[in-house]
């Protein structure tokens, strides 16, 4: 078993090939011929899985498919294609790096976007281009209402360990980050949430978000 194996599209095998990611981890193994058909995915996966990767690169070589996609442009904010929401500043980082080592030669753009930080950077920052959006769920809302981001545009939603966002209380800004993902025009929106648990909570937050779905225990 192999990455090349798996059609991710030649710029992104390459970069595998150079971050030396030999072979896919179980997590990565199973989830991702699953995203790359397009499915929903809700996935139990730990720190340290090679989950980062497992909803990364599916995304990034959706996105370089879907480049060619006229996209608004002007003050009423920036339009991403894909957003990854991630608890904490920590984690949003390393996503971020991890996506962009991987997005390396491919055209797409990611941008991190988390709270304690002054806005008006991350804004400025978001306007010369963003395709995927890591963010915190306070900053990613500070942003919204602020007219700042659209999320009309966006085909990939990514949650990352979903059991720690409800943790730490950020289910009201999640669910109204994805109230605006379904406002029209409707697009097709591809969902994957990832988390080490799965309370009550979670399973209600996948049959509201997800559709379809498959879920996945490694
Ligand atoms: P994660 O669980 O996504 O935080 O990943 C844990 C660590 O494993 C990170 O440092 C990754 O860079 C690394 N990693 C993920 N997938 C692979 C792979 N297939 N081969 C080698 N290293 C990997």
């Amino acid at each position: 078993n192999t990455f090349a194996e798996i059609d991710l599209g030649e710029a992104l095998n390459l970069n595998i090939q150079r971050c030396k990611y030999v072979k896919p981890t179980p997590v990565q193994r199973n989830a991702i011929p699953i995203l790359a058909a397009g499915r929903d995915l809700m996935a139990c996966a730990q720190t340290g899985s090679g989950k980062t990767a497992a909803f990364c690169f599916p995304i990034i070589s959706g996105i370089m498919k879907d480049q060619h996609i006229e996209r608004p442009h002007g003050v009423r904010g920036v339009y991403p294609l894909a957003v990854i929401l991630s608890p904490t500043r920590e984690l949003a980082c390393q996503i971020h790096d991890e996506a962009r080592k991987f997005s390396y030669q491919t055209g797409v753009k990611v941008v991190v976007a988390y709270g304690g930080t002054p806005v008006n950077q991350q804004i400025r920052e978001l306007e010369r281009g963003v395709d995927i959006l890591v963010a915190t769920p306070g900053r990613l809302n500070d942003l919204l209402e602020r007219g700042r981001v659209s999320l009309q545009m966006v085909r990939f939603l990514a949650l990352d360990e979903a059991d720690r966002m409800l943790d730490m209380g950020f289910e009201p800004q999640i669910r109204k980050i994805v109230q605006q993902m379904d406002m029209p025009p409707p697009g097709v929106r591809q969902t994957m949430l990832f988390s080490a648990t799965f309370p009550r909570e979670i399973q209600r937050l996948a049959s509201d978000f997800l559709s379809n779905y498959i879920f996945l225990a490694v």
